[in-house]
């Protein structure tokens, strides 16, 4: 009966890695920059990609930028991302 019981699969990234790598090169990059920059605020970036259609919660973006998101519970997995990108 319980043949194919299976963990559920590990997400490998978070929701921000997923909708980073929905985008193309430059928005990748402007998206980066809006990460790292002080002028915005989680709530803010969450609220403007909203507008445009890149449905976020400003949890998923402050989680990863505390780096308490499930990149950095997994190790290497953002690590790897960013480098092939
Ligand atoms: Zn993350």
């Amino acid at each position: 009966m319980l043949e194919d019981l299976k963990p559920p699969e590990k997400v490998p990234t978070c929701g921000f890695v997923r909708l980073r790598q929905g985008l193309d090169g430059d928005d990748q990059h402007r998206l980066d920059e809006a990460m790292v920059s002080a002028e915005w605020s989680s709530l803010a970036l969450a609220k403007a990609l909203s507008e445009r259609g890149l449905r976020i919660s400003y949890a998923v973006l402050y989680r990863h930028r505390k780096k308490t998101c499930s990149c950095y519970m997994n190790g290497e997995t953002f690590a790897r991302e960013s480098a092939t990108s």
